[in-house]
């Protein structure tokens, strides 16, 4: 029996003229990620894409790889056998035998979009009722609120048999929302702030200031697992990485240490920007939420969006950090998260941070340093990896 995986469009539905180009990024975002698990045909019609494999395919990795693609309202595996009421009665007790026999109760859902077939919706769903009720003895139907729902769709080529959807990723397909560059850190807010914004149709390109000898090569590692987890929700990520040593020596020496932080936060966000620009990207995305350390009160968000030209997005701003953790734990970034690398900001945190610092303060403070020239050479001192699932 041939098995398919059925995909329901999310929120493309609503785009109207541009529908057929999401649909057309959703279904090149799929090929991608399902590239590892076998050969597949990639079929479109109404609001569904049909997952054909071509031979044999790993279906269990495929299916959890489209359970993370963004654009997917809800997705199904389901069998494909002839259109045929003697085939779609004894085919669908064997494929759905497992589900079945852990349920009490069920219906039979038909539709009918090929009007030629010789059997009304009615007609199946009694039909194949009749048959499951025979086959499973323990089985009795509840049409208002059944533990499994079998769906029996006729369709062009074949007909689908399959139990309940699967809710799907949501969002919108990524790269139909444009480019932004992550500033990822080796703590659980960055990955989770990349997470939210690849759903809503972002491509990543992420950059992560490392300061050797001080932050270790397991440092940088650490931020390359959980780039890979990430990616499989947001696919492939261009990933710079800057040396930052230097910056942050010129700080230590000729800065008032209640300013390191924040002074540090300037330089990592004036060096996105500008590396990001490079790369085509439309806006920073950062992990931050209002007060959560002394650098985000608003005060110190102020101050660091002051040197920025693009638009810095913060999808965790209004959480608590349980909220980001569970998000964290959903995506498995967590437990890569909290293994104990120091990163650059962990080395070089003041004892007593600013709180309210004024823009006055921090530009004052930054006359000491050579600022263009310190971001003149930190843009050249980078490292590309490209980053898969
Ligand atoms: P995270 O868990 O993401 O590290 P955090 O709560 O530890 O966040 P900070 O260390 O103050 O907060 O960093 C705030 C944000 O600045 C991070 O979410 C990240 O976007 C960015 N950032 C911090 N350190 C780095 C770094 N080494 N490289 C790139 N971006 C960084
Ligand atoms: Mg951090």
């Amino acid at each position: 029996m041939k098995e398919i995986i059925l995909v329901k469009n999310g929120e493309l539905a609503l785009k109207g003229l541009n529908r057929s180009s999401f649909e057309d990024i959703l279904i090149k975002n799929l090929k991608r990620r399902l590239r590892p698990f076998g050969e597949f045909e990639y079929k479109k019609s109404q609001s569904t894409i049909m997952i054909i494999p071509v031979g044999s395919c790993d279906m269990d990795s495929a299916s959890d790889a489209v359970s993370k693609v963004f654009g997917i309202a809800a997705y199904t595996r389901s069998a494909a056998v002839e259109k045929d009421m003697g085939a779609i009665l004894e085919k669908a007790p064997e494929y759905l035998k497992e589900i079945l026999e852990n349920a009490d109760t069920f219906k039979v859902n038909a539709k009918r979009s090929d009007k030629a077939f010789p059997f009304k919706s009615p007609e199946i769903s009694s039909e194949l009722g009749g048959r499951l009720l025979e086959r499973f003895n323990h089985l009795s139907v509840d049409v208002h609120n059944p533990d499994v729902t079998v769906t029996v769709e006729i369709r062009d080529e074949y007909a689908f048999i399959h139990a309940d959807q699967i809710k799907g990723a949501g969002g919108m397909p990524v790269g139909t929302g444009g480019k932004a560059a992550l500033l990822i850190s080796g703590g659980i807010d960055s990955p989770v702030a990349g997470y939210m914004m690849a759903k809503r149709g972002i491509s990543l390109t992420a950059v992560h200031f490392a300061s050797p000898p001080f932050t270790s090569v397991q440092a940088e590692e650490k931020v390359h697992s959980l780039l890979r987890q990430v990616a499989k929700y947001s696919g492939h990520i261009h990933l710079i990485t800057v040396g930052f040593t230097e910056i942050q020596q010129e700080i230590r020496k000729k800065c008032p240490e209640p300013l390191f932080t924040l002074i540090m936060r300037r330089f990592m966000m004036r060096i996105a920007d500008r590396l990001a620009r490079e790369d085509n990207c439309a806006a920073l995305i950062t992990g931050e939420s209002v007060g959560q350390v002394a650098s985000q009160t608003i005060y110190a968000l102020g101050c660091t969006d002051a040197v920025t030209t693009l638009p810095v997005f913060r999808p965790l701003i209004g959480l608590d950090k349980d909220e980001i953790i569970s998000v964290s734990r959903k995506i498995e970034t967590f437990d890569i998260s909290i293994q104990p690398f120091e990163d650059c900001c962990t080395v070089f945190t003041p004892r007593h941070p600013r709180t309210r610092p004024t823009l006055k303060m921090l530009e004052d403070a930054e006359t000491a340093l050579d600022v263009d020239p310190l971001i003149e050479a930190a843009v050249k001192n980078i490292k590309i990896t490209e980053i898969e699932a």
